[in-house]
């Protein structure tokens, strides 16, 4: 019999459940034992829920209280010294009563701490304040939290794991353990869930190791975070949603060896979970999809030669996902594991690949049929042609149906958005629905499709009117696109010449100053938008509250000595929201949060349809702002990349054609702010990295359309406006020829926290254009002395020439405190004009 299974499930709950517990507790307002109570409860709701669903097997040890990576790094005890919590204390019984993420704090099934059968000897684990300093700091001048960064090609952050060169482990949490056991007790068929120890190194990095070394190795994202930075991020401020590079590749890497030092303790884990009652355990590698050199193939190798010793009898589910396998496909097929899971919805092709390589006669195949990254309700008689043919080739026993990834994803519940558009609807599944049709599939291979010939028709008939809907297409917008030129994308002189037209128009002085584009979002400002979405207060009313606002922002930055200036974005919530809610083509739940880090959670759109412009969308209060003063104000744009990667997004066209649509949506408002006379236009890509495929071979191509969309947006302006463009991430070396082929004229860049650094990759590539490297760091409520900008402006002067230069800060101020703002903002000018003096 073929089994309907699960990778995992999200944690954050239907209702945000673990959100408000964990920042109750952050707040002193819960106990831990409370905190533990609810996330058990959340578990067993979650385990409930999918085996009412139809599963067979529910995953057991996804759960985390802040991150799985974490989770990881605690339970092979890899705390760094600054946390200040050793092992050795394991046996002071102070340490042994605090609440723990593991052997002894959660609450086991039966409502007991869950340590009971564990051996007397068994450490601690790790202290949840420990836990909780590791993934967000301690507060005030403490200890900074560890690095944060995207998980693979997701809007998920993990944290990265901080080793020491020659760092040792040994089993410090036995949560995945305890977890397990609670699952059984409460009468589940569960397997356990572990990220695999080749995964697990290569997403941690070594600390002293520079960033680039870092970076050559395989972290699939730059950092979000530095570990510099204040542990208030997890609270405040959002996530600077930065933006993942992107794996480049495996190279003999220092982290690897450490993988001798670190395989006992998972073969330790091993054997807990077999003595526990686990017949399979599932390891996620997603790093088998990536591309690998010998080195790293050689290690996993022996580590699953190694673990396959370490707990014969036991069964390990090899988990693969966000890409197909490719040629690591015969690496995969040759380790001695007894399932393998590939990610069908990604790369429908291996499937074939897989049994024409010849699967050998002990492996069982898991099969993600389930898009477990999109919305979409699956085509399930399309689906089960793919599963109807692994059974021809190995028989129902040795599969597994499965979603692609885990579901952490994607929303829980397609149920509660009862104010949907029924249409639409029609069209989605979430967690709860795709594992319906995960036990759906797994019924029709054992049963014969005519035992669910219902949902089949059912699914048949939403494919059917999905295809055939009008609100999908819009000939108008499907004709633009197939007319494009290549001219379109190309403004009509080359920058150097824009730039003198630019300069003399504008009348800037050498290092001009600038902001990204959004101030202090006030309490009092959040209060007006949600009144006003409440209706609680009319347009007119909401629209002089904005206006007045935008008075404030333009008199402060006047009155500061800036001189490009912004209208500071207090209409927008979120920067793809707002647009997104403006255009055609999208539509919006009520609940579907998917958890970004932590507690944080975001509700991405839902891009359904063609993408029109009904109308201007920012034009009033751009050129309201501008009516204000005499210097230029900057019309204030999100990118069509950005859009896209933070939607969910159609599967039904290539991703290109819905981004040229959105590119020709954004394009109509940059004409629009030009023809009302503004003179600088700003065009926000902060995902333009993170959107980046995860192979090598795949990113000449993404790079030429997604070069080719920014171009769209801005290749119908006149020589004389000024266009500039903000990524807010430092890992620019390796894509730096398409960032210059965006063809902007300033590129405004997080640039402080790597001390300028990245600055040397604009240098050595003579890169054309102005460049703004950011001067402070606005995940921090530190002000900057002027001193210390005048320092980084130096350094920065050092490799491009001054006259390049913009002055300002890293990122958008949104998140930050008029009492922080303003004095950074008037050091920052201030070190503007001494060294204006000075060169
Ligand atoms: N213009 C936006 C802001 O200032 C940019 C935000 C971002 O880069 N994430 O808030
Ligand atoms: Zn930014």
């Amino acid at each position: 019999m073929a089994l309907a299974t699960n990778l995992g499930f999200p944690r954050i709950g239907a209702g945000r459940e673990l959100k408000q517990a964990l920042e109750a507790y952050w707040d002193g307002k819960i106990p831990a034992d409370e905190l533990l109570r609810r996330a058990a409860e959340l578990r067993r709701r979650h385990w409930e829920l999918q085996r009412q669903a139809g599963l067979d097997v529910v995953p057991a040890g996804d759960f985390s209280l802040y991150d799985h990576v974490l989770d990881t790094a605690c339970m092979v005890g890899a705390v760094p010294a600054r946390y200040g919590w050793t092992p050795q204390g394991s046996g002071d019984p102070a340490t042994a009563r605090r609440a723990t993420t593991g052997a002894e704090g959660g609450l086991g099934a039966d409502g007991s701490a869950g340590s009971g059968d564990a051996p007397a000897a068994a450490p601690p684990g790790v202290p949840l304040d420990v836990y909780f300093a590791m993934a967000r700091g301690t507060p005030g001048q403490g200890v900074p939290a560890l690095e944060m960064t995207k998980w693979f090609d997701t809007n998920y952050h993990y944290i990265v794991p901080e080793l020491e060169p020659g760092q040792t482990f040994h089993l410090a949490s036995r949560k995945v353990v305890e977890e397990f056991r609670e699952a059984r007790a409460l009468g589940f068929e569960a397997r356990p869930v572990l990220l695999g120890p080749v995964s697990f190194l290569l997403l941690a990095k070594i600390r002293g190791a520079t960033a680039s070394a870092a970076a050559d190795g395989s972290r699939p994202g730059s950092a979000s975070r530095s570990a510099g930075s204040s542990g208030s991020v997890g609270q405040g401020s959002a996530p600077a949603p930065s933006a993942a590079g992107v794996a480049q590749g495996v190279s003999s890497d220092p982290r690897l060896a450490l993988l001798d030092g670190l395989l006992p303790v998972y073969g330790q884990v091993l054997r807990e979970l077999q003595a526990a009652g686990a017949t399979w355990v599932q390891l996620d590698e997603p790093f088998l999809v990536l591309d690998l050199d010998e080195p790293a193939r050689d290690a996993f190798r022996r580590t699953y030669a190694e673990l396959a010793q370490a707990a014969p009898g036991l069964k390990l589910f090899l988990a693969t996902y966000f890409e197909g396998l490719r040629d690591n496909l015969e690496l995969a097929l040759s380790l001695p594991v007894q399932a393998l899971h590939l990610d069908l919805a990604r790369d429908p092709g291996q499937l074939e690949q897989v049994l024409a390589a010849g699967v050998p006669p002990t492996l069982h195949l898991s099969l993600g049929v389930v898009d477990g990254r999109n919305v979409w309700r699956t085509d399930l008689e399309a689906a089960l042609e793919r599963l109807e043919r692994a059974r021809e080739v190995l028989g129902p026993e040795r599969i597994f149906v499965a979603p692609s990834c885990s579901l952490l994803h994607v929303p829980i519940d397609l149920e509660l958005e009862t104010e949907f558009d029924p249409e639409i609807k029609g069209w989605l599944a979430f967690a709860k629905q795709k594992l319906e049709e995960v036990a759906v599939l797994t019924r029709a291979l054992n049963e014969g499709r005519q035992a669910v010939a219902d949902a089949l028709a059912a699914s048949r008939a939403a494919v059917a009117a999905r295809r055939s809907s009008p609100r999908r297409t819009r000939p108008e917008v499907q004709e633009r696109v197939a007319r494009l030129q290549p001219d379109d994308a190309r403004r009509p002189s080359k920058a150097p010449e824009r730039r003198a037209r630019q300069r003399e128009r504008l009348g800037l002085p050498l290092l001009p100053t600038t902001t990204i584009g959004s101030f202090p979002q006030t309490p009092e400002v959040r209060r007006l938008r949600a009144r006003w979405r409440r209706g609680e207060i009319d347009d007119a009313t909401y629209e002089e509250g904005i206006r007045a606002e935008i008075r404030r922002v333009i008199r402060l930055q006047e009155e500061l000595g800036l001189d490009v200036l912004v209208h500071g974005e207090p209409e927008r919530n979120d920067m793809v929201e707002y647009f997104a809610e403006q255009l055609e083509g999208f539509a919006f739940t009520r609940h579907g949060w998917v958890q970004s880090y932590g507690s944080r959670c975001v509700k991405p759109p839902i891009l359904y349809g063609d993408v029109a412009r009904p109308g201007p969308i920012t034009v009033k209060w751009i050129t309201y702002a501008q009516s204000l003063t005499e210097r230029p104000v900057k019309g204030m744009l999100t990118g069509p990349v950005t859009i896209l990667q933070w939607s969910f997004v159609r599967d039904d066209q290539p991703r290109e054609v819905t981004c040229r649509q959105i590119a020709l949506a954004i394009r109509d408002e940059v004409q629009d702010l030009e023809a009302a006379g503004i003179r600088v236009i700003q065009i926000d890509e902060p995902a333009f990295r993170e959107a980046m495929p995860l192979r090598r071979a795949d990113r000449a191509a993404y790079l030429a359309w997604a070069t080719e969309c920014f171009r769209l947006v801005t290749g119908g302006l006149r020589d004389e406006t000024q266009v500039h463009t903000h990524m807010c991430y430092s890992e620019f070396n390796d894509i730096l020829d398409a960032i210059a082929a965006l063809d902007a004229d300033v590129i405004l860049i997080e640039a402080s926290r790597s001390g300028m650094e990245l600055l040397d990759a604009f240098g050595e590539h003579r890169y054309p254009s102005d460049v703004g490297p950011g001067v402070y760091d606005i995940h921090s409520p530190r002000v900057p002395s002027v001193d210390e900008i005048k320092h980084l402006l130096r350094k920065a002067a050092s490799v491009l020439d001054p006259g390049q230069l913009w002055v300002n800060p890293d990122c958008g101020l949104k998140t930050r405190r008029y009492e922080e703002v303003e004095p950074a903002l008037r050091h920052m000018v201030q070190a503007a004009r001494e060294l204006r003096q000075e060169w």
